[in-house]
């Protein structure tokens, strides 16, 4: 074991079910028992060899499968690098495609997480083409851009399914907002427009007050909606929403790729570096 994962993969262990298919399908169990679904991603991303490539795809048809034997409440979510975005981009969509088809065959949703923002354009391309040949597919739009609002309404004009989440990649100021508080700004005014016009969105937030938002605008709006929250983070928050009737899914990542999902994880909330302390003492 190198000093990486000596460090880091304890505090890791809170966010990821574990290094196996089977370990997901486990904590997906534990989850259903609470009332809450999930959102079950393999991690990787950037993988530039169409035979691993294939492999990742290979492991989603199988954790598919795996999710609809076991009667789970909760479907999967691709990274499109991870399945050749960037490297081989036929090959990428036609990996896609084989999962979208069985999510359909398996009466699952299928979520497309959003990367970095140089792949923000080839990433929606994507999403646009596919929803074109599949209704019950989403993806993850991030706040922080600049962009985003014109992408949003790209989307809902063609009856697309959103993700809304604040974003989670280093990016340079002229892509993103500067401040917590234009990304907050953002989000708002996203999640208005989602509540005005779009249906069978996701509020993917640990932030209590913009969950408070949501809940107040679903009052004058008849839109399908559900709130997602990542593993191990705010678990008193999952169980408060379900414990008032509304829909949460856990997003449940697993693999080995834990690194650079840890990362992002420590760098929007330094404080988890104590906690990490903690746990090797
Ligand atoms: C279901 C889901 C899917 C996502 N998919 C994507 C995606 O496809 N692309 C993308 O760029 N990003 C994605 N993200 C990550 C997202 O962009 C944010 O980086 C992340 O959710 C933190 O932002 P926040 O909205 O929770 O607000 P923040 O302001 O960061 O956090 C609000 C509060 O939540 C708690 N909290 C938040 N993060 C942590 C943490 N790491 N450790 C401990 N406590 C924490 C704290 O109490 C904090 O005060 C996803 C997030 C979720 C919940």
């Amino acid at each position: 074991m190198g000093l990486k994962e000596w460090v880091v993969l304890p505090l890791a262990k809170k966010w990821i079910a574990g290094a196996e298919l089977d370990a997901a399908v486990q904590d997906a169990k534990r989850a259903n028992s609470k009332g809450v679904g999930v959102v079950v991603n393999f991690l990787g991303e950037e993988i530039r060899d169409p035979a691993a490539a294939d492999a990742s795809a290979e492991e989603y048809l199988r954790l598919q499968q795996a999710l609809s034997d076991n009667r789970i409440d909760g479907y999967v979510s691709v990274k499109l690098t991870q399945l050749g975005l960037g490297a081989d981009d036929e090959g990428m969509l036609s990996r896609l495609r084989k999962i979208a088809s069985n999510a359909e065959r398996l009466s699952q949703l299928l979520w497309i997480d959003m990367e970095g923002s140089a792949f923000i354009d080839r990433t929606l391309e994507t999403y646009m083409a596919l929803l074109k040949e599949h209704r019950g597919v989403g993806v993850a739009l991030q706040s922080y851009t600049r962009r985003s609002w014109a992408d949003l309404n790209r989307i809902l004009d063609a009856g697309g399914k959103v993700r809304l989440v604040k974003g989670a990649y280093k990016e340079s100021p002229e892509v993103v907002y500067a401040t917590k508080a234009e990304v907050r700004a953002s989000f708002e005014k996203l999640m208005e427009e989602l509540f005005r016009r779009g249906d069978g969105f996701a509020i993917a937030t640990h932030d209590g007050s913009l969950v408070d938002r949501a809940n107040a605008l679903s009052q004058n709006s008849k839109a399908q909606y559900h709130f997602e929250l990542l593993k191990g983070i705010r678990d008193d928050l999952k169980l408060e929403l379900t414990k008032s009737g509304h829909k949460v899914y856990e997003y449940l990542p697993y693999g080995d790729r834990w690194w650079a999902y840890s990362k992002r994880r420590i760098s929007e909330h330094p404080s988890n570096i104590w906690l990490l302390l903690r746990s090797l003492v």
